[in-house]
């Protein structure tokens, strides 16, 4: 009972001698709070394994926003950079300065200077301290149910509504990132002559307006587009440097794989046309098979690209079954003898085959695999398979 007494007049006491925070302090305190909420939700994905670790590309990386900021802002803002193994297309930042480049962003990147525009961008988000001002204005920039969804999307993680919370920001700073993003861009000596074009096939057309998702709360291309135009000085390409395109090829490769994996069959599709061969064929086959065995999956994938009704594209994809198998049967059979994914190929065909009814085809395919794969757990299930065909 005395410390309950002692706590509450320790409690008054304080409370009646707290200065009234000046706006500077009280700025301090929330960009404090933004801070804390950031480290959380970034510790978050790191436990998770949402970082991807690459310590070839994240080098790369991290020299690229050396080139874009300046020794004393990298200071001040503790900026960080981090792959994460997510294979849509989404870059953010977060207010503590942790900035994550999702691999899926990487699989529509064509060039050096795309990528260096798009951090230039979530640089600025951060230096401008965009998550502390959402943040406080929550009532004029709420996020909508549906873009929370999209966040959510196959995940369900607990950190996602921080990042939401923290990095859709409203149009105005949109708008703000990039042109002082485009500016600090120019100023490292990036030059891209279609740059705003670029920012259109992000936003929509080539791409589904799905993967980009964190540009869906951007503002409209023609807007981002105008508003940067006059601040665009024309200049050619900047060159690549050596070993970026083989580098991006890799990075696309293992991008593609997690989508196949995480069952975006449509998305690995679009990325697997840019893979080289055996990949493209294996990838291309594996997400037609994928389409034609698991439509549930594939149908709430659609009914998210389209802003649609996910049972509408179940039935629409369930019909097309067969189609798919035919694809998938021309891919697979495309993959080479000779291939160093030749076994991973069989697997693939003997698994169309049995679904499309040819037994016979089924079985001499896996029975290849079983001669080629260094798994025993693969090649154990692949043995039931053959006794129920
Ligand atoms: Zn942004």
């Amino acid at each position: 009972m005395r410390v309950f007494f002692l706590l509450l007049a320790l409690c008054l006491s304080g409370c009646q001698s707290t200065p009234k925070l000046t706006k500077a302090e009280k700025i301090a305190q929330q960009q404090a709070e933004a801070v804390a909420l950031a480290d959380k939700a970034s510790a978050e994905l790191n436990d998770r394994g949402h970082r991807y670790r690459d310590i070839t590309y994240q080098a790369y990386l991290q020299s690229l926003m050396q080139r874009l900021t300046t020794a004393e802002e990298r200071q001040q803002y503790s900026l960080q950079l981090f792959l994460s193994s997510n294979p849509l297309v989404n870059a953010f930042a977060f207010p503590n300065g942790d900035i994550y480049i999702q691999l899926g962003l990487l699989t529509i990147t064509d060039n050096e200077a795309e990528l260096a525009f798009v951090l230039a961008h979530e640089i600025e988000h951060v230096l401008q301290e965009h998550g502390r001002i959402t943040r406080t204005q929550r009532s004029k920039t709420m996020v909508s149910a549906h873009i929370l969804d999209l966040l959510t999307f196959g995940t369900g993680l607990a950190y996602l509504p921080a990042i939401s919370e923290l990095s859709s920001h409203s149009k105005e700073m949109e708008f703000q990132a990039d042109k002082a993003g485009l500016e600090r861009w120019q100023r490292a000596g990036f030059s891209h002559p279609q740059i705003t074009e670029v920012l259109a096939r992000l936003n929509n057309g080539e791409v589904p307006r799905d993967d980009w998702f964190a540009y869906r709360t951007h503002p409209e291309n023609s807007e981002r587009v105008l508003a940067l135009a006059p601040l665009l000085k024309p200049a050619e390409l900047s060159p690549n440097p050596e070993g970026f395109d083989t580098e991006m090829q890799r990075i696309r490769l293992q991008a593609t794989g997690m989508k196949l994996k995480r069952r975006l069959y449509f998305s690995a599709l679009r990325d697997a046309a840019q893979l080289s061969s055996p990949w493209r064929e294996l990838f291309e086959a594996e997400a037609w098979l994928g389409l034609a065995q698991y439509p549930r999956p594939a149908a709430r994938e659609k009914a998210w690209l389209m802003d649609e009704d996910a049972e509408d594209w179940q039935a629409q994809i369930e019909a097309k079954k067969e189609q798919y198998l035919q694809q998938a049967q021309a891919h697979v059979t495309a993959v080479g003898a000779e291939s160093p994914v030749y076994a991973r190929s069989q697997r693939v065909r003997g698994d169309v085959e049995r679904l499309l009814g040819n037994n016979d085809a089924a079985r001499t395919a896996y029975q290849r695999f079983l001669t080629l794969s260094e798994s025993p757990a693969e090649q154990a299930y692949v043995r039931t398979l053959i006794e129920k065909l």
